[in-house]
Protein backbone atom coordinates (compact mmCIF):
# COMPACT_ATOMS: atom_id res chain seq x y z
CA UNK A 1 0.00 0.00 0.00
CA UNK A 2 1.42 3.46 -0.71
CA UNK A 3 2.33 6.31 1.71
CA UNK A 4 0.29 9.31 0.74
CA UNK A 5 2.00 12.98 1.81
CA UNK A 6 0.26 16.38 1.34
CA UNK A 7 2.99 19.18 0.67
CA UNK A 8 0.88 21.42 2.12
CA UNK A 9 1.35 25.29 2.95
CA UNK A 10 -1.47 27.97 1.82
CA UNK A 11 1.27 30.49 1.16
CA UNK A 12 2.78 30.25 -2.21
CA UNK A 13 6.28 30.61 -3.20
CA UNK A 14 7.81 28.57 -0.06
CA UNK A 15 8.87 25.83 -2.07
CA UNK A 16 6.03 23.24 -2.12
CA UNK A 17 6.23 22.19 -5.51
CA UNK A 18 10.30 22.38 -5.35
CA UNK A 19 10.13 19.74 -2.63
CA UNK A 20 7.70 17.74 -3.69
CA UNK A 21 9.28 16.96 -7.24
CA UNK A 22 12.52 16.62 -5.79
CA UNK A 23 11.87 14.58 -3.14
CA UNK A 24 9.85 12.25 -5.21
CA UNK A 25 12.84 11.66 -7.60
CA UNK A 26 15.38 11.04 -4.73
CA UNK A 27 12.63 8.30 -3.30
CA UNK A 28 12.79 6.83 -6.74
CA UNK A 29 16.42 6.70 -6.79
CA UNK A 30 16.77 4.57 -4.25
CA UNK A 31 13.83 2.01 -6.07
CA UNK A 32 10.93 3.32 -4.32
CA UNK A 33 7.99 3.29 -6.69
CA UNK A 34 6.76 7.22 -6.38
CA UNK A 35 4.07 8.97 -7.85
CA UNK A 36 3.48 12.46 -7.87
CA UNK A 37 -0.03 14.65 -7.82
CA UNK A 38 0.40 18.09 -9.33
CA UNK A 39 -3.03 19.16 -7.44
CA UNK A 40 -2.45 22.94 -8.54
CA UNK A 41 -3.80 24.33 -11.13
CA UNK A 42 -0.55 26.02 -12.44
CA UNK A 43 0.83 22.90 -13.48
CA UNK A 44 4.52 23.95 -12.29
CA UNK A 45 4.51 20.34 -11.06
CA UNK A 46 4.04 18.52 -14.41
CA UNK A 47 6.26 21.14 -16.14
CA UNK A 48 9.35 20.69 -14.08
CA UNK A 49 9.09 17.13 -14.14
CA UNK A 50 9.38 17.40 -18.13
CA UNK A 51 5.74 17.07 -19.05
CA UNK A 52 4.34 19.32 -21.84
CA UNK A 53 0.88 20.77 -21.33
CA UNK A 54 -0.45 19.50 -24.74
CA UNK A 55 0.51 15.99 -23.53
CA UNK A 56 -2.21 15.59 -21.11
CA UNK A 57 -4.93 17.86 -22.36
CA UNK A 58 -7.43 15.25 -22.24
CA UNK A 59 -6.28 13.19 -19.58
CA UNK A 60 -4.90 14.39 -15.83
CA UNK A 61 -5.46 14.92 -12.47
CA UNK A 62 -8.84 17.02 -13.06
CA UNK A 63 -10.81 14.01 -15.45
CA UNK A 64 -9.57 11.49 -12.59
CA UNK A 65 -11.28 13.83 -9.91
CA UNK A 66 -14.39 14.21 -11.95
CA UNK A 67 -14.95 10.77 -12.74
CA UNK A 68 -14.22 10.88 -16.23
CA UNK A 69 -11.64 9.41 -16.45
CA UNK A 70 -9.23 6.57 -14.70
CA UNK A 71 -6.55 7.77 -12.44
CA UNK A 72 -4.55 4.81 -14.82
CA UNK A 73 -4.64 7.01 -17.82
CA UNK A 74 -3.94 10.18 -16.47
CA UNK A 75 -0.06 8.91 -14.86
CA UNK A 76 2.73 9.85 -16.99
CA UNK A 77 6.34 8.23 -17.47
CA UNK A 78 9.17 10.83 -16.27
CA UNK A 79 12.91 10.34 -16.87
CA UNK A 80 13.14 8.28 -13.82
CA UNK A 81 12.30 4.94 -14.06
CA UNK A 82 11.13 4.53 -11.05
CA UNK A 83 9.07 8.19 -10.53
CA UNK A 84 4.85 8.62 -12.43
CA UNK A 85 3.03 11.92 -12.42
CA UNK A 86 -0.22 12.76 -12.59
CA UNK A 87 -0.06 16.16 -14.04
CA UNK A 88 -2.52 18.95 -13.63
CA UNK A 89 -3.60 21.62 -16.17
CA UNK A 90 -5.50 25.02 -15.99
CA UNK A 91 -8.90 22.87 -15.26
CA UNK A 92 -8.70 21.69 -11.92
CA UNK A 93 -8.49 25.88 -11.19
CA UNK A 94 -12.66 25.13 -12.35
CA UNK A 95 -12.93 21.52 -10.25
CA UNK A 96 -12.48 23.32 -7.45
CA UNK A 97 -16.15 25.46 -8.05
CA UNK A 98 -17.68 22.05 -10.37
CA UNK A 99 -16.69 19.80 -7.13
CA UNK A 100 -19.01 21.95 -4.56
CA UNK A 101 -22.31 20.52 -5.91
CA UNK A 102 -21.20 17.08 -6.03
CA UNK A 103 -21.42 13.85 -3.40
CA UNK A 104 -18.59 13.21 -1.43
CA UNK A 105 -16.88 16.42 -2.83
CA UNK A 106 -13.62 15.86 -0.01
CA UNK A 107 -13.46 12.37 -1.13
CA UNK A 108 -13.01 12.65 -4.82
CA UNK A 109 -9.14 12.49 -4.84
CA UNK A 110 -9.33 9.62 -2.26
CA UNK A 111 -11.58 7.52 -4.52
CA UNK A 112 -9.53 8.50 -7.17
CA UNK A 113 -6.98 6.74 -6.11
CA UNK A 114 -8.06 3.25 -5.18
CA UNK A 115 -6.66 1.41 -8.36
CA UNK A 116 -3.23 2.73 -7.82
CA UNK A 117 -2.83 2.03 -4.19
CA UNK A 118 -0.68 -0.85 -4.58
CA UNK A 119 1.13 0.11 -7.17
CA UNK A 120 3.30 2.74 -5.70
CA UNK A 121 5.28 2.79 -1.94
CA UNK A 122 5.01 6.33 -1.84
CA UNK A 123 2.35 9.26 -3.54
CA UNK A 124 3.33 12.49 -2.81
CA UNK A 125 0.50 15.34 -3.62
CA UNK A 126 1.81 19.27 -4.64
CA UNK A 127 -0.59 21.07 -3.55
CA UNK A 128 -2.21 24.43 -4.51
CA UNK A 129 -1.35 27.45 -2.23
CA UNK A 130 -5.14 27.70 -0.18
CA UNK A 131 -6.90 26.01 2.37
CA UNK A 132 -9.49 25.32 -0.37
CA UNK A 133 -11.80 22.45 -1.43
CA UNK A 134 -8.17 20.61 -3.36
CA UNK A 135 -5.85 20.72 -0.12
CA UNK A 136 -8.94 19.20 1.91
CA UNK A 137 -8.98 16.76 -0.76
CA UNK A 138 -5.54 16.19 -0.66
CA UNK A 139 -5.77 15.61 3.97
CA UNK A 140 -8.52 13.40 3.29
CA UNK A 141 -6.54 11.11 0.98
CA UNK A 142 -3.10 11.61 3.00
CA UNK A 143 -1.41 9.55 5.78
CA UNK A 144 0.77 12.13 6.41
CA UNK A 145 1.55 15.60 5.59
CA UNK A 146 4.85 17.47 5.28
CA UNK A 147 5.04 21.68 5.76
CA UNK A 148 7.60 23.51 3.53
CA UNK A 149 8.39 26.60 5.32
CA UNK A 150 10.63 29.34 4.43
CA UNK A 151 13.16 30.69 7.13
CA UNK A 152 11.82 34.39 6.68
CA UNK A 153 10.41 36.58 8.86
CA UNK A 154 6.40 35.63 9.55
CA UNK A 155 7.42 32.18 8.64
CA UNK A 156 5.23 30.93 11.26
CA UNK A 157 2.07 33.24 10.07
CA UNK A 158 -0.49 31.19 9.17
CA UNK A 159 0.54 28.17 10.44
CA UNK A 160 -2.13 28.46 13.56
CA UNK A 161 -5.03 28.08 10.49
CA UNK A 162 -3.49 25.52 8.43
CA UNK A 163 -3.04 23.56 11.75
CA UNK A 164 -7.19 24.40 12.60
CA UNK A 165 -7.46 22.71 9.05
CA UNK A 166 -5.81 19.81 9.88
CA UNK A 167 -8.16 19.80 12.84
CA UNK A 168 -10.96 19.76 11.47
CA UNK A 169 -10.19 17.16 9.03
CA UNK A 170 -8.99 14.83 11.90
CA UNK A 171 -12.26 15.54 13.61
CA UNK A 172 -14.48 14.89 10.53
CA UNK A 173 -12.70 12.83 7.81
CA UNK A 174 -9.31 11.61 8.09
CA UNK A 175 -8.88 10.86 12.34
CA UNK A 176 -5.33 8.73 11.17
CA UNK A 177 -3.69 12.23 9.25
CA UNK A 178 -0.22 12.65 10.59
CA UNK A 179 2.05 15.22 10.31
CA UNK A 180 5.26 14.09 9.42
CA UNK A 181 7.45 17.20 10.10
CA UNK A 182 8.38 20.84 9.15
CA UNK A 183 10.72 21.15 6.35
CA UNK A 184 13.02 24.48 6.36
CA UNK A 185 13.24 25.89 2.59
CA UNK A 186 15.33 28.32 1.30
CA UNK A 187 18.19 28.68 4.18
CA UNK A 188 21.07 30.59 3.67
CA UNK A 189 23.67 29.65 6.19
CA UNK A 190 25.17 33.55 5.87
CA UNK A 191 21.90 34.89 7.51
CA UNK A 192 21.91 35.76 10.95
CA UNK A 193 17.99 36.48 10.32
CA UNK A 194 17.51 32.70 8.77
CA UNK A 195 19.80 31.61 11.42
CA UNK A 196 17.27 33.21 14.26
CA UNK A 197 13.96 32.05 12.42
CA UNK A 198 15.35 28.43 12.30
CA UNK A 199 16.27 28.07 15.73
CA UNK A 200 12.71 29.80 17.12
CA UNK A 201 11.00 27.07 15.01
CA UNK A 202 12.84 24.27 16.25
CA UNK A 203 12.64 25.71 19.52
CA UNK A 204 8.57 26.14 19.01
CA UNK A 205 8.31 22.58 17.18
CA UNK A 206 10.85 20.40 18.70
CA UNK A 207 11.41 16.99 16.70
CA UNK A 208 9.11 17.73 14.11
CA UNK A 209 11.04 19.81 12.22
CA UNK A 210 12.90 17.82 9.55
CA UNK A 211 17.00 17.56 10.41
CA UNK A 212 17.38 17.65 7.34
CA UNK A 213 17.33 21.98 5.56
CA UNK A 214 16.98 22.96 2.07
CA UNK A 215 19.75 25.40 1.38
CA UNK A 216 18.62 28.25 -1.24
CA UNK A 217 20.40 26.92 -4.00
CA UNK A 218 20.44 28.24 -7.62
CA UNK A 219 20.52 24.88 -9.37
CA UNK A 220 16.98 24.18 -7.40
CA UNK A 221 15.78 27.59 -9.05
CA UNK A 222 17.10 26.17 -12.60
CA UNK A 223 16.32 22.83 -12.94
CA UNK A 224 12.74 23.37 -13.88
CA UNK A 225 13.67 24.93 -16.86
CA UNK A 226 14.85 22.05 -18.17
CA UNK A 227 12.31 20.01 -16.98
CA UNK A 228 14.57 17.52 -15.10
CA UNK A 229 14.69 17.34 -10.27
CA UNK A 230 17.84 18.45 -9.25
CA UNK A 231 19.83 14.73 -8.76
CA UNK A 232 19.34 14.53 -12.68
CA UNK A 233 20.14 18.10 -13.26
CA UNK A 234 23.62 18.53 -11.05
CA UNK A 235 24.08 15.13 -8.31
CA UNK A 236 26.94 17.24 -6.68
CA UNK A 237 24.65 20.32 -5.86
CA UNK A 238 24.07 20.86 -2.06
CA UNK A 239 20.36 21.33 -3.45
CA UNK A 240 20.62 17.20 -4.34
CA UNK A 241 22.72 16.59 -0.93
CA UNK A 242 19.95 18.43 0.61
CA UNK A 243 16.70 15.97 -0.84
CA UNK A 244 18.61 13.11 -0.56
CA UNK A 245 19.17 13.58 3.03
CA UNK A 246 15.66 14.37 3.82
CA UNK A 247 14.52 11.38 1.49
CA UNK A 248 16.94 8.75 3.76
CA UNK A 249 15.50 10.93 7.30
CA UNK A 250 11.86 10.24 5.76
CA UNK A 251 12.69 6.51 5.14
CA UNK A 252 14.60 6.24 8.48
CA UNK A 253 11.45 7.53 9.98
CA UNK A 254 9.19 5.67 8.44
CA UNK A 255 11.09 2.62 9.48
CA UNK A 256 11.19 3.33 13.40
CA UNK A 257 7.25 3.93 13.37
CA UNK A 258 7.08 0.51 11.60
CA UNK A 259 9.35 -1.01 14.90
CA UNK A 260 11.85 -2.37 11.82
CA UNK A 261 15.93 -2.07 12.81
CA UNK A 262 17.97 0.33 12.04
CA UNK A 263 20.00 -0.40 8.75
CA UNK A 264 23.22 -1.16 9.16
CA UNK A 265 25.54 1.92 9.22
CA UNK A 266 27.35 2.67 5.93
CA UNK A 267 31.16 2.20 5.76
CA UNK A 268 32.82 5.75 4.48
P1 LIG B 1 5.50 26.83 -3.98
O1 LIG B 1 5.19 25.56 -4.71
O2 LIG B 1 5.33 26.72 -2.49
O3 LIG B 1 4.75 28.00 -4.53
P2 LIG B 1 8.05 26.69 -5.34
O4 LIG B 1 8.60 25.36 -5.04
O5 LIG B 1 7.41 26.87 -6.68
O6 LIG B 1 7.06 27.15 -4.19
O7 LIG B 1 9.23 27.75 -5.15
C1 LIG B 1 9.06 29.14 -5.43
C2 LIG B 1 10.24 29.66 -6.24
O8 LIG B 1 11.44 29.54 -5.50
C3 LIG B 1 10.47 28.89 -7.54
O9 LIG B 1 10.89 29.77 -8.53
C4 LIG B 1 11.58 27.90 -7.19
O10 LIG B 1 12.36 27.55 -8.30
C5 LIG B 1 12.38 28.70 -6.17
N1 LIG B 1 12.99 27.83 -5.14
C6 LIG B 1 12.38 26.90 -4.38
N2 LIG B 1 13.22 26.33 -3.52
C7 LIG B 1 14.43 26.92 -3.73
C8 LIG B 1 15.73 26.78 -3.14
N3 LIG B 1 15.95 25.93 -2.14
N4 LIG B 1 16.72 27.57 -3.61
C9 LIG B 1 16.51 28.46 -4.60
N5 LIG B 1 15.33 28.64 -5.19
C10 LIG B 1 14.29 27.89 -4.77
MG1 LIG C 1 3.72 25.19 -6.17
Amino acid sequence: MAKIIAMMNQKGGVGKTTSTINLAACLAVAEKKTLVIDLDPQGNGSISLGLDASQHTECNIYHAMIGQASIKNAIYQTELPYLHICPSDNNLSGAEIELVSLFARESKLKMAFEPVMDDYDYILIDCPPSLGLLTVNALNAADSFIVPMQTEYLAMEGLAQLLNTVRLIKNSLNPNLKMDGILLTMYDGRSSLHKQVTGEIRKHFGEKVFEAVIPRNVKLAECPSFGKPIILYDIESKGSEAYLALAKELILKEREAQGLPELPVEET
